[in-house]
């Protein structure tokens, strides 16, 4: 038997003690997602509750990307656009903190496409195809036109992404960790080949819950199954009417399994012990139907969502307010992304000096 451990398994093992180490007063929290569509609750419980979490203790950086949304949307960009502006307003809507982080749209920040620029040169074309998502993702991307050069060199664009802003940490799902690793060696080689400083981002991991969709099955866009943040009250109790629940309860009297309905799958993160307790037994034995099950759930959901969905109308429709936010924020990201420039175009030689 051999104990020799493939350097992948050694990267995962760093990876993990690297994350152990808790990020450090003044350490920069840098995260985005992508404006393809409207945030659904796999996004909460992904990343936002997370950067909420994070934000009483770190600075945190955090972009709307508008450009890697374009890698699958490029058909759409209105549709990207209008999305980039309903997430920020759904970020702040759900108390993620403008004046204590800096919130910024991607494309506001044309100094992370030079920076892109070095990397493109100096990242081996088979660091970006051994990324496993591209790999897996390769069949689809074909099969729905999106087969570009874009979505290829998406990583390359997340480590430049990361960089620009001197990100210190990442917050990341386990599933996530070839990625940022990418990230790493992409920046210490710039690093190495220049003679820079830009920081190696560490990963703090996250544990994100299995979350089924409104129909029962794995929650996703194709499927358009996703409960969306701020989803209206009715629309919340509509879905959850026609969500399945334990096949075992065909009839009222049919004792159920909690752990086998998906509706149980989200009273365990919306609903408070006593009503976890009101349904355990309740399903067990039949003592309470599917109904009431669901409808003390939609409470719960509603009530978790009626603030932030208010906070997002009241955002969007005072356009001047959410401009002037949206403009600090970018103007912010731009800063900090010209010092970073600076000192890149000074290390490569390309300081304008000609
Ligand atoms: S009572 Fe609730 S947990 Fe049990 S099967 Fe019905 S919906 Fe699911």
């Amino acid at each position: 038997m051999t104990d020799s451990k493939s350097s992948s398994d050694l990267q995962v093992e760093k990876a993990k003690a690297d994350a152990e180490a808790k990020p450090k007063p003044g350490s920069l929290i840098m995260s985005g997602m992508r404006s393809t569509h409207h945030l659904h609750i796999g996004n909460y419980f992904g990343a936002l509750k997370q950067w909420l979490d994070l934000q009483a203790d770190y600075r945190g950086i955090y972009g709307v990307m508008n450009w890697h949304a374009m890698t699958s949307r490029y058909k759409e960009p209105h549709d990207v656009a209008r999305f980039a502006r309903e997430i920020y307003a759904e970020w702040i809507a759900w108390g993620l903190d403008h004046e204590k982080n800096v919130i910024f749209v991607q494309s506001e920040v044309p100094e992370l496409l030079e920076l892109n620029m070095y990397f493109l040169m100096l990242t081996p074309m088979s660091w970006a195809e051994r990324v496993p998502t591209w790999k897996d993702a390769e069949e689809d991307a074909k099969a729905t036109d999106t087969h570009n050069l874009g979505r290829f060199m998406y990583p390359v664009l997340q480590a430049a992404d990361i960089a620009i802003y001197r990100g210190t940490h990442v917050p990341i799902g386990h599933d996530q960790i070839a990625h940022l690793e990418l990230s790493r060696e992409i920046i210490r080689r710039f690093n190495f080949l220049y003679g820079g400083n830009l920081p190696e981002p560490k990963p703090i991991f996250s544990e994100t819950p299995t979350l089924l969709g409104a129909d029962g099955r794995k929650m996703s866009k194709s499927y358009n199954n996703a409960f969306h943040l701020t989803q209206e009250a009715d629309d919340v109790v509509k879905a959850l009417r026609a969500m399945p629940t334990d096949p075992a309860r065909v009839r009222r009297t049919d004792p159920g399994e909690p752990t086998k309905c998906p509706v149980y799958s989200y009273h365990k993160l919306f609903s408070s012990t006593e009503d976890l307790a009101w349904v355990e037994p309740g399903c067990r034995t039949a003592g309470i139907g599917c109904g009431d099950c669901k409808m003390r759930l939609a409470g719960n959901l509603n009530a978790k969502m009626a603030e932030p969905r208010e906070k997002k109308k009241e955002l969007l429709a005072n356009p001047d307010q959410l401009d002037a936010i949206i403009g600090d924020g970018c103007a912010r990201a731009r800063k900090a992304a010209g010092e970073t420039l600076k000192s890149v175009r000074e290390w490569t030689g390309f300081a304008g000096t000609w």
